[in-house]
């Protein structure tokens, strides 16, 4: 690990203002970490940051510290909805109130993912955050394409925990268990640069894919600072479940999850579905077909086995990975009837 500056923000101002980049960033001009650039990258809980400097794939002169920020570890009511900041770490969210009587399949996620050991440290921010898993991307052996090199090394190769859709050029899943739940529940995120102005976008639009642009996961830019996530009010008859299944049951994530979010009127008919598939493809997928497939129909036995047939409509499996077809299919099943029951 290279040594570098540690620099405690003060103010979203200070911190937005002594970022000079993102670490999607500094890893693409300096992939291999060799040519140590000035950038100084943000730090919140530190466990990826820190994770991709040991393995010298990152190597900041800085790292800006946000713990010393006031207000970004807050939670709160906000238009019948939750405001969350960014430095809440997973445990804090999965133990509020507000959030278990809301939003229950949240807590579910946070709970299942990591360990209790890196949920007291890791935060929202810093998960919505992280870089992908790929172990070529994670490996200083590999020059591939997302680092800037000219060839992914998955496509052809190990590709067991890789994308089903949209894997062309770059076959990653998108590394954050938590983002599915909350593209699901339609969240938002707030972003702010060092003059202090905000923009705020659906988290869904936020995460790029890879056809936009191969570097970068997020739509993060150099000198912003994610300030807040934001939780919409939901209505009573919203029903809701998260599902996963991964090779261990804690300290790793999952090869498959996801999330099922429905609108059930009073006579048991679905307005509204939100069916997202994690760690299926480079961005949160959303099955638009099975959202289709379970709209104005009842939900029973019947409807949720269609639904998750059409969900992997479009699927294209590689080498090592058409195990997740099959996989994938029970869990949106399981979701569906988890969401009704
Ligand atoms: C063994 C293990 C198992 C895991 N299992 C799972 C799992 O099942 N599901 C899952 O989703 N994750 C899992 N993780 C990932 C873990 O949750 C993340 O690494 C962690 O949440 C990162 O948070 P952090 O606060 O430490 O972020 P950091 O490492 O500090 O930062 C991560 C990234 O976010 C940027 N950043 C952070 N906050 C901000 C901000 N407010 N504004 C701008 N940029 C910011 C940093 O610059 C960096 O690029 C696992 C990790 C490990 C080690
Ligand atoms: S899947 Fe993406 S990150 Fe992994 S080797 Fe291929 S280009 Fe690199």
């Amino acid at each position: 690990m290279n040594r570098f500056a540690l620099a405690n923000a003060r103010t979203i101002i200070d911190a937005a203002g002594a970022a000079s980049t993102t670490v999607a960033h500094a890893m693409t001009v300096a992939p291999d970490a060799v040519g140590r650039d000035d950038a100084a990258v943000v730090k919140a809980g530190g466990i990826d940051v820190l994770d991709l400097m040991k393995e010298g794939l990152l190597a900041p002169a800085k790292l800006v510290n946000l713990r010393e920020v006031p207000g970004l570890d807050e939670i709160l009511e906000e238009d019948g909805g939750v405001r969350i900041g960014p430095m809440v770490t997973l445990a804090a969210l999965a133990d509020h109130p507000l959030l278990s009587q809301r939003y229950a399949m949240l807590g579910e996620v946070l709970r299942a993912s990591a360990s209790p050991q890196i949920r007291n440290v890791a935060t929202l921010g810093g998960n919505l955050l992280q870089r992908p898993r790929c172990w070529y991307f994670r490996s200083h052996a590999y020059h591939c394409l997302r680092k800037g090199g000219g060839h992914c090394f998955a496509i052809t190769g190990e590709n067991q925990y890789h994308a089903i859709f949209n894997n062309m050029p770059c076959a990653i899943v998108h590394p954050s268990t938590v983002a599915t739940a909350l593209v699901a529940l339609d969240a938002t995120v707030e972003l702010t640069d060092p003059a202090g102005a905000t923009r705020r976008l659906a988290i869904e639009e936020f995460f790029v894919p890879v056809e936009r642009d191969l570097q970068r996961e997020n739509d993060l830019r150099p000198q912003e600072i994610l300030t807040a996530i934001r939780l919409p009010k939901l209505p009573p008859s919203l029903r809701m479940a998260h599902v996963r299944q991964g090779e261990k049951d804690s300290f790793d994530w999952p090869l498959a999850d996801v999330a099922a979010v429905l609108d059930i009127d009073g006579s048991g008919v679905c307005n509204r579905a939100a069916i997202i598939l994690g760690a299926a493809a480079p961005v949160p997928y959303r099955a638009k077909t099975a959202e289709a497939a379970l709209t104005g129909k009842r939900i029973d036995e019947n409807a949720a086995a269609l639904a998750a047939r059409t969900a992997l409509d479009g699927a294209t499996p590689l080498s090592k990975n058409a195990y997740k077809l099959p996989l994938f299919e029970a869990l949106v099943r399981r979701a569906i009837l988890k969401a009704v029951a």
